[in-house]
């Protein structure tokens, strides 16, 4: 119960405070901007307690609350955890220290905790902070704080079958949206969206960042990602015929990104592997450099 509402709840909200950022620098609109920072502020804590409830729901819960209302405070009821007051966010980052040390070094800890005096500033109407550094900060709030912590849901989801209405497929679609949403703002027409090889859902994210080739891709549902792309790694792709396909070690095959190949859409691999006449690669069975075309 807890649980449905917290993922449900936290993904609606980090996806609309998106969908305000975006509408914010588009308008250039002072008040979507506003509403960014509440949503995302909000989303970003839900989702933060949903990880320490997935190592027991009692954390979230102010213990002095915990032990007023419950008859047994270590083991509570449920009906009995809504009377009780849950922890702020300091007390969330204090959490965080204890139980994700690794995710949560101090310097993802600084940035919720900026973001909060923000966040306190606005709901006392004295708010002021230059709409660049903002955004700055959404996207750093985004990166290393609801990133990792949907990472860290998203595992449990994946070994949970069912996380009381939430399935896995279903939280991935959601953590794609959420994806997607973010990048609109920050790299606004430098990406596309392409099927991954890897886990076959179309959550492979392909960015150009101003390039005339994808410099860096990378797939929210499983881990893989390739960074620094050189053009020097692109092959010709046998189905579109574009310069798209690059070798990955892990799939022992090629993987097209250009977003409009059918291979790339379907998450379809390439037939390649190494050529060990040259060094370069076999794709379905033919290289360019060794291969002699019989006719
Ligand atoms: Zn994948
Ligand atoms: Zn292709
Ligand atoms: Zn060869």
């Amino acid at each position: 119960m807890i649980k449905f509402t917290l993922i449900e709840n936290s993904l609606d909200s980090i996806k609309s405070g998106m969908d305000y950022l975006d509408f914010a620098e588009e308008k250039n609109c002072p008040v979507s901007y506003k509403k960014a920072l509440l949503s995302l502020f909000q989303g970003a804590e839900l989702i933060l307690k949903e990880i320490l409830v997935q190592i027991d729901p009692i954390i979230i819960f102010d213990k002095n609350s915990l032990f007023r209302n419950c008859a047994s405070p270590l083991q509570p009821k449920i009906e009995k955890l809504y009377d009780c007051k849950s922890i702020d966010i300091n007390g969330i980052c204090q959490e965080l220290k204890k139980y994700y040390p690794e995710q949560f070094k101090r310097s993802n800890l600084k940035v919720i905790q900026d973001l909060a005096k923000e966040r306190n500033k606005i709901q006392h109407f004295a708010f002021e902070m230059t709409l660049e550094s903002l955004k700055a900060s959404l996207v750093k709030l985004y990166l290393m704080v609801i990133k990792p912590a949907m990472l860290l849901a998203g595992e449990k989801a994946a070994s949970d079958t069912f996380v009381e209405g939430i399935n896995r497929i279903c939280f991935e679609e959601h953590a794609a949206d959420v994806e997607e949403a973010f990048l609109n703002v920050d790299k606004r027409h430098e990406f596309v969206k392409g099927g991954c090889c890897h886990c076959g859902n179309h959550s492979l994210f392909i960015i150009y960042d101003g390039e005339s080739y994808p410099v860096s891709c990378y797939c929210t549902t499983c881990d893989f990602e390739k960074q620094e792309i050189d053009i020097s790694e692109f092959h010709e792709c046998p189905e579109c015929g574009a310069n798209s396909v690059l070798y990955d070690e892990k799939l022992g095959g090629g993987m097209c990104l250009w977003h409009k190949c059918s291979d790339c859409v379907e998450s379809v691999p390439t037939t390649m592997k190494p050529c060990a006449g040259c060094g370069g690669y076999l794709i379905e069975d033919k290289c360019i450099n060794c291969t002699k075309e019989e006719d």
